[in-house]
């Protein structure tokens, strides 16, 4: 079945207000397996929304229209798909009630004549009760097709569309869409598609999409059924086939969990504290940690050590290393990452110290070279990246990194 969504609203054109209750439905559309093709947004304007809304009926079984169902002139979403569904329009005896009742409740003791506009229907359409305002939600049904009208204010429609349109939805789709997601680090997406190529090219039911994101790739795995147990039955086995693949380069199969989530996870499993040495980076790899709730049981205290005098005073790094070598290199981070373990008496501690520009780079040590180490079990792992792109995304990709060092390194040396 064929779901098309249609935003109405000049505001949306014009840029003024985010299109949240598109992606709110199109994410509950798929949840319940429904195909959809396109997704459109109108001015409120009445040549253009009732051929929006022609077009959409030809080729769509479903279609679900928001906003514009307001007191005011230019709410019109009702009338045109009225008029070009062939509806006509009678006022709603119980529609009214409820308006009646609404200002009985609320601080306004007139009622605005424009008020009324919200209690005439389409006659013959199911009306679904708005609890959160006036304006009624309303489903037209002719030749197979549907469309359901929901009020634009987010506050009023997800509960709506959740209550009523959901389960009217379902009822019309027996199948539903369930998808697990694979979160790698340490592997671009390209290095992704080429382990999981052959899966890819033959992929129907269940299928796999990748997504890059900020030094990850997240891989979700979509399956189609009946219901919960066969979906469940078509995932498990490409799920297993992919992490078999990938090894450690996954670090969750959870929706939800984040990078720093599974590193909290791990400390908490081999019961380590943390702490972190951060130059270039200024506390972004701490404040992801502590992101996680319970980070408190691992995370004591972290070092935030720009200077040079910071990284002596703080970290213990020799004054010889950084004349020999530098601030940004593999000696300075090594020197960090351990002087962060005995100055806060953790177990462990990711240290980071690199150039996030624009300036301060030179021929050998360009902007976006940045070292990570980590110390454990008297052991220093360093790594050295040269990043792309501005100051932010430099040190946005030196956390993720940091974050995935820390993470590997708990596995080689407590797993
Ligand atoms: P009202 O009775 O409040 O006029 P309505 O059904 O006529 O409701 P609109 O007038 O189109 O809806 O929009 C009202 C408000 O709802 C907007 O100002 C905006 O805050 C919110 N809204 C409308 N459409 C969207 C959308 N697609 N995404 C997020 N918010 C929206
Ligand atoms: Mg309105």
């Amino acid at each position: 079945m064929v779901v098309e969504l249609i935003s109405v609203g000049t505001e949306l054109l014009l840029g003024n207000i985010v299109n949240t209750n598109t992606q709110f439905l199109a994410e509950k559309c798929a949840l319940l397996g429904l195909s959809m093709y396109h997704q459109a947004v109108v001015g409120d304007n009445k040549e253009r929304l009732s051929e929006v809304i022609r077009t959409a009926l030809k080729r769509s079984d479903v279609i679900i229209l928001t906003g514009g169902l307001g007191p005011t002139e230019d709410d019109l979403t009702k009338e045109v798909c009225a008029e070009v569904m062939g509806f006509p329009l009678v006022e709603d005896a119980h529609t009214r009630e409820r308006i009646e009742q609404y200002f009985k409740n609320g601080i306004y003791k007139e009622i605005p004549e424009n008020n009324w506009k919200q209690a005439i229907i389409p006659a013959g359409a199911i009306v679904l009760d708005n609890d959160n305002g006036m304006a009624p939600g309303l489903i037209l049904e002719k030749y197979g097709k549907s469309a359901v009208l929901l009020p634009g204010p987010p506050s009023e429609l997800y509960p709506l569309f959740m209550n009523q349109v959901y389960p009217y939805l379902q009822n019309l789709q027996p199948e539903l869409i369930r998808s697990q997601m694979i979160k790698v680090c340490g592997m671009g997406e390209s290095q992704v598609e080429t382990k999981l190529l052959d899966l890819i090219d033959k992929q129907t039911n269940p299928t796999i999409a990748t997504y890059a994101k900020t030094g990850e790739v997240h891989i979700r795995v979509t399956a189609k059924a009946a219901d919960e147990d066969a979906a469940k039955e078509l995932l498990k086995p490409v799920v297993k086939e992919i992490r078999s693949r990938l090894g450690d380069y996954v670090y969750s199969t959870k929706e939800k969990e984040t990078l720093e989530t599974a590193v909290v996870r791990l400390l908490q499993k081999y019961e380590l504290t943390v702490t972190t040495a951060e130059s270039c980076t200024g506390g972004l790899v701490a404040g992801r940690l502590v992101n996680v709730p319970g980070a408190s049981e691992v995370f004591n205290e972290g070092f935030i050590t720009y200077s040079n005098k910071a990284k002596r005073k703080r970290l213990d790094v020799s004054k010889s290393t950084l004349r020999k070598y530098g601030a940004v290199s593999e000696e300075t981070a090594r020197e960090m990452a351990a002087g962060g373990v005995f100055a806060s008496d953790s177990d462990t501690c990711v240290a980071v110290t690199g150039i996030a520009g624009p300036e301060g780079g030179t021929e050998d040590k360009p902007v976006g070279l940045v070292y990570i180490a980590t110390y454990m079990k008297d052991k220093v792992s360093v790594e050295h990246y040269q990043f792309k792109g501005n100051r932010a995304k430099v040190r946005e990709q030196a956390v993720v990194k940091a974050l995935d060092l820390l993470r590997r390194s708990i596995l080689d040396n407590y797993r």
